[in-house]
């Protein structure tokens, strides 16, 4: 068979107790419809900070209970830049199962993404504590080399990576929501 790179995407926050008990019927609806669904571990990136380390169904997890009912094989060694492990099924079924542990198998050592918030603040991770106000500098008139200069400041900065498995923690200055994928 061969295989499509585009592949559409619907992702999967898996959150215990809540939606765990419907990844078969997810892993199913990739088979049925040719679907890639990608399961991601649930982070403390919610707006009423109730995430707990329980609510959390690691990746190892989710891909034991898919494989169980459909068993799947890595599709690829390695993750590249991306976020998910790619699995198909050893059927040769249509669609695919994408884990994004990004909790238990965090993947920030090859992150190199920022992120522009729909009010015009660079934010150069997801956790992060600090923004760069580049809709201020833009609409006081900052010139080109400002404008630069601010976001090579901003990139300067970028955190090496989310702190959820350390005992210093601390949350993000905004929600997942806030932010905006
Ligand atoms: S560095 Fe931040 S934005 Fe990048 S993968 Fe890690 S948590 Fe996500």
């Amino acid at each position: 068979m061969q295989w499509v790179s585009w592949i559409q995407k619907v992702n999967v926050v898996v959150i215990r107790g809540c939606n765990d008990h419907e990844l078969v019927d997810f892993a199913r609806y990739a088979r049925q419809k040719g679907l890639s669904i990608r399961f991601i571990e649930f982070m403390p990136l919610d707006s009423g900070r109730k995430w707990k380390r329980g609510d959390l169904v690691s990746g190892r997890e989710i891909l034991d209970r898919v494989n169980k009912v459909f068993p799947i094989y890595l599709a690829e060694s390695s993750r590249g830049r991306e976020t998910a492990w790619k699995y198909r099924f050893v059927d040769g079924a249509k669609g695919e199962i994408g884990i994004i542990s990004s909790v238990t198998d965090a993947f920030c050592g090859a992150c190199s993404r920022i992120r522009l918030t729909a009010d015009g603040q660079i934010r150069t991770c997801l956790f992060s504590t600090a923004e760069y106000d580049l809709r201020g500098l833009l609409r006081n008139g900052g010139t080109r080399s400002e404008i630069i200069g601010l976001i090579r400041s901003a990139v300067a900065k970028k955190e090496l990576g989310h702190t959820i498995n350390t005992n210093h923690f601390e949350h993000a200055s905004r929600s997942m929501s806030a932010i905006g994928g």
